[in-house]
């Protein structure tokens, strides 16, 4: 199960209902915020949801209206006794900016009060803990070392109780190493395979979140059959011509994107405040209609086949 909370969902420059890209996903006790936006401290401090353990940010580009709240967030946190450690992950270019930004400008030679880790990634796994990872897939935009990131629970086997109860295999130590995909010795001296007691492998939640983007041709395999895909919707169809110019895309394109791949659900971002929202949502409507327009302080929660707005978490 993940949770993802939309801090800004406007494009380029924010409006009165939107601010600058960020949002963060949740997953048990870990948090990653993807993009920081100017304004994004604020947007957090609104949402109620606190900066702790905020310590991990993903970063799809390094346009300035996806890393420019980096500034005033990492300012904040170095007064903060909270966190003490920020690791900021992302391409080359992006951290060279984010290097310049934090470095060059909001520090200017004093040592950083908490530790700044930049990690570049190359496509891969790029975290990996407990029953789920995160993967970087490259995706195309304007500019070298744009990423997108898929976060992928473990597919894992149900224990079958009836059947467990069937062949009396009692609760405890037994069934946990059945689990675990052992064989066990009863205490009859019966000897039992996994296989007799876990159903068929049921692959785990999926979220795909693309930021910026000009082509989905190269997205369809790591999109296929996700429970919830997040991606950039800056332009409509009559402006096709400028999605492709500033390699961006149409509400349609990213709707025809998510009807291929077979997603479940699409939430659309980076909504320009050149359009509507209704015209956006009736764009991509038409050709796949699970699909949301997201807003500031949405909060949706992602299961194995449904997502579901919880709140509009803004206090
Ligand atoms: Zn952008
Ligand atoms: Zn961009």
């Amino acid at each position: 199960m993940y949770e993802i909370l939309f801090l800004g969902t406007s494009a380029s420059a924010p409006s009165v209902h939107r601010g600058l890209s960020a949002q963060i996903v949740l997953h048990d006790e870990y948090r990653f915020l993807i993009d920081c936006g100017e304004g994004t401290q604020r947007q957090i401090l609104q949402a109620g949801i606190g900066f702790k353990r905020l310590n991990r940010i993903l970063i799809t580009h390094g346009h300035l209206d996806h890393i420019l709240g980096l500034a005033g967030l990492m300012s904040t946190f170095s007064r903060w006794e909270a966190i003490e450690e920020l690791e900021i992950l992302g391409g080359r270019w992006a951290l060279e900016r984010i290097n310049d930004l934090l470095f060059g400008v909001v520090l200017r030679g004093a040592r950083p009060p908490i530790a700044i880790h930049l990690r570049e990634i190359q496509p891969g796994v790029i975290f990996a803990e407990g029953d789920f990872q995160v993967t970087a897939f490259p995706v195309q935009h304007r500019g070298p070392d744009c990423f997108g990131y898929l976060f992928e629970e473990k597919s894992r086997r149900p224990f079958l109780v009836e059947q467990a109860e069937a062949l009396g295999v009692p609760p405890g130590p037994w069934r946990r190493d059945l689990v675990s995909g052992q064989s066990v010795r009863l205490p009859d001296g019966r000897q039992i395979q996994p296989d007799q007691v876990l159903g068929e492998e049921r692959p785990g939640t999926r979220l795909v979140h693309v930021g910026d983007v000009g082509r989905v041709d190269g997205l369809v395999d790591v999109c296929r059959g996700a429970d919830l895909l997040v991606i950039e919707a800056t332009y409509l169809e009559p402006e096709a011509d400028m999605a492709l110019d500033f390699a961006h895309l149409t509400a349609r394109q990213a709707a025809e994107l998510a009807r291929e791949a077979d997603v479940a659900q699409l939430i659309l971002t980076h909504i320009s405040r050149r359009y509507r929202e209704r015209d956006v949502l009736a764009e991509a409507l038409a050709v796949f209609p699970a699909t949301w327009i997201a807003r500031d302080f949405d909060h949706f929660q992602i299961r194995r086949g449904e997502c579901e707005k919880i709140e509009n978490s803004r206090r």
